[in-house]
């Protein structure tokens, strides 16, 4: 949040415990000594880097709120638009698999804006806690494998596959801004020197968990599309690309070639 206005008033919210509006219906209200004690310690935090929605562990997405420790990556909102990519290819009733779910933030949605079978895999123990606990706040029917990508998911099993894996090259880490490189999750945000390793992993973990016409739906990363086509290779078909409201291409969705199957959309 580089707005330092709104950044002071909601930490000074969770200081409290209030809403904002409260602030401003209450501009008389002292700060009880414990209130300044907290509201300092959450400035002197932000300052230091830390982003404000690791101090307050709240963010929303999608119209809801989850909780975030500094074990996920907090939940973006271009990510929205992966979500509205599935919601759009998957029939009420498909067995869909989140990839590398983090918060839980793409798994939970789904789970909640359809009647799905939704799975969410992810690999860091204390991040798939924060997601488990996501679910069962927001009341979410999701079952947590843990494992890395699709390695605990069978064959043919699945209809969607959609993920925002890690797409960020090890040689960008000083490109990025310090609240992301110094705070978020390395195992969230890294696929190797490249950036293209997990993607070249999940698209074929994807082909083979995937039954034959089942889509598999990807967060792409800036500058991604490219590349992450041409990893595609011939498998995939009905290929398409959605834009973020940047005009960013940030959505890869594209259909498991394989014959022997139906699948609306
Ligand atoms: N979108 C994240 C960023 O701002 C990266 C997330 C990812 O690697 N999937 O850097």
């Amino acid at each position: 949040m580089a707005v330092p206005r709104l950044t002071a008033e909601v930490l000074l919210c969770h200081a409290l415990k209030c809403e904002r509006s409260y602030l401003y219906a209450h501009p008389e209200r002292e700060l009880a000594e414990l209130e300044w004690l907290h509201f300092g310690r959450y400035l002197h935090e932000r300052l230091g880097g830390k982003p404000t929605q690791y101090i307050t562990r709240r963010q929303e997405f999608f119209g809801r709120e989850f909780t975030v420790t500094p074990a996920v990556l907090i939940p973006r909102p271009e990510t929205e638009f992966v979500v509205q990519a599935a919601l759009e290819l998957a029939p009420s009733g498909a067995r869909v698999t989140d990839v590398g779910c983090g918060s839980g933030a793409i798994a939970v949605t789904l789970a909640l804006e359809r009647p799905l079978r939704v799975t969410a895999t992810e690999i860091s123990r204390p991040a798939i806690e924060v997601a488990a606990g996501n679910a069962w706040r927001l009341g979410a029917p999701v079952a947590f494998l843990l494992c890395d990508l699709l390695s605990a998911v069978s064959d043919r099993s699945q209809d969607l596959v959609v993920s925002n894996p890690p797409y960020v090259s090890s040689e960008h880490r000083e490109t990025l801004q310090r609240e992301v490189r110094d705070f978020e999750p390395e195992v969230a945000l890294y696929a190797g020197p490249t950036g293209f390793e997990i993607y070249e992993r999940l698209i074929a973990e994807a082909a083979r968990v995937l039954r034959p016409g089942g889509w598999l739906v990807m967060e792409l990363g800036y500058n991604g599309r490219d590349r992450v086509l041409s990893l595609l290779g011939g498998a995939w078909r009905d290929t398409r690309v959605v834009p973020d409201l940047a005009g960013i291409p940030r959505v890869l969705a594209a259909r498991n070639a394989g014959t022997g199957g139906t699948f609306p959309a």
